[in-house]
């Protein structure tokens, strides 16, 4: 497929690719969108960064421009759900970008920021809801907003929304919704617990497949810097410098790890801002926003923060510790070397993590390039530190089970905020904040 005209897309929404500068559909837009087209439900296996947004926002637009449009306030036609507050607003961004020349109107709901302004855009009236679940059911509680005559579902990235516990908040919003609908389901990843969900969920789906990035990472040059621990903040600098960097997205473990690091990257004069769980709304985009102008020229993320942030073409990926889990390591340096472009992902590794590293080499079938930089060479005496605890994931959860927290990163302040107001009663000037 060589060009969007034969897709089968209407005028309006073609103008709006073009004005996006897209020349072709990418794979999963080639397959998913003449299906989608065609009232199907679709089971779409992408990742972010194959152009999957598009994938089901331009035909989905189009499927809702074609029924009659009602003035005034009206139920939802099409809902959204996304594991995370910026992936709800990067969705958000592409459904206003590509329905601009449509008459449909459309909304951002995610926690952590005021519900009042968001109250009052569901009361004007939206075609198009994007939403994370947990205050999207916040609203439904409030009664402000009608999912009972929704026509179309999608769940975006919903191996992340189980894996963040979100499992029961999503079965409480299937049961607001019409049983005649549309579904749309995107995944990374296809657990037995993603094919529950689909199952139950999706009417005789088709299913959309590209090749997962990165799994083979041709275009990703991966290399290993074997370190001490105690020299790894020294060296990441050393090669923020010395290489000339000038955008690197650096992965810790923690939040606190992340802080922590943004300070001292600070102190060795480089400009640096961590993006995790625990900041402000405001906080984290002001921290992305910084980082893509070029403000800030080190970014300083968790797993979750992280995920589904639309950087592009991202040349520096540093582990500054390797995450606990392998998949994680593929969703890390799938931010660098995208639409073609070659990246660069470092990963600094000392004595604890050789373990973490050979279940990474075992995941990705390959062993990694190990290089040690002068200077920083690693003590050859050195033995891995004891654990305390325990600090892998614990297994994913079966449907109907309690979630967990996990290693690492917690889901979300907006998960603990919303499980804590449950068991308390509810304080409105709290609510808002
Ligand atoms: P996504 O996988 O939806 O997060 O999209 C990844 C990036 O690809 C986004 O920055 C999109 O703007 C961009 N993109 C989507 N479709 C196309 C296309 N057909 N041609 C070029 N870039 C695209």
């Amino acid at each position: 497929m060589n060009s969007f005209d034969e897709l089968g897309l209407s005028a309006e929404l073609l103008r709006a690719v073009s004005e996006q500068g897209y020349s072709q559909p990418t794979p999963i837009q080639a397959q998913a969108i003449p299906v989608i087209l065609d009232g199907r439900d679709v089971m779409g296996a992408a990742q972010t960064g194959t152009g999957k947004t598009a994938g089901f926002t331009l035909p989905l637009l189009q499927r809702l421009s074609s029924l009659p449009s009602v003035r005034g306030p009206r139920p939802v036609r099409a809902l959204v759900l996304t594991p995370t507050r910026e992936l709800a607003a990067q969705v958000g961004d592409s459904v206003a970008d590509y329905g601009k020349y449509l008459p449909l109107s459309s909304a951002v709901i995610f926690g952590g920021v005021n519900i009042n302004p968001q109250t009052a855009a569901l009361r004007r009236g939206v075609d198009i809801l994007v939403a994370t679940p947990g205050r999207l059911l916040d609203h439904a509680n409030q009664r402000n907003v009608d999912l009972s005559k929704l026509d179309i579902l999608v769940l975006d990235e919903a191996d992340r929304m189980l894996d963040m516990g979100f499992i029961h908040d999503i079965r409480r919003v299937l049961k607001l919704l019409p049983a005649k609908r549309q579904n749309l389901l995107f995944s990374a990843t296809f657990s037995d617990e993603i094919k529950a969900l689909a199952d139950g969920l999706l009417d005789q789906p088709v299913l959309v497949e590209v090749a997962r990035r990165n799994t083979a990472s041709e275009a990703v040059a991966q290399t290993i810097h074997p370190v001490d621990k105690n020299q790894k903040r020294q060296l990441l600098s050393y090669l923020i410098g010395a290489n000339n960097w000038k955008q690197v997205l650096v992965f810790t473990r923690t939040k606190h790890g992340a802080n922590r690091l943004a300070q001292q990257l600070e102190k060795d004069g480089l400009t640096a801002a961590a993006i995790h769980g625990n900041k402000s709304q405001g906080a984290r985009t002001r921290a992305l926003a910084d980082f893509k102008s070029g403000k800030v020229r080190v970014l300083v993320a968790t797993d979750i923060a992280a995920r589904g942030l639309d950087i592009d073409q991202l040349p520096h990926v540093v582990n500054f510790e390797l995450p606990n889990v392998p998949e994680d390591y593929v969703h890390r340096i799938g931010r660098t070397g995208r639409a073609g472009n070659v990246g660069e992902a470092v990963s600094l590794v000392c004595v604890d993590e050789n373990k973490l590293l050979r279940d990474i080499e075992k995941l990705i079938k390959r062993e990694l390039p190990k290089v040690v930089i002068a200077g920083f060479e690693p003590d050859p005496n050195a033995v891995p530190e004891p654990k305390e605890k325990p600090q892998a994931r614990p297994p994913r959860r079966r449907l109907g089970e309690k979630p967990k927290t996990q290693g690492g990163e917690r889901p979300s302040g907006e998960q603990n905020r919303r499980r804590r107001r449950r068991s308390k009663p509810k304080n409105p000037a709290t609510q808002a904040a």
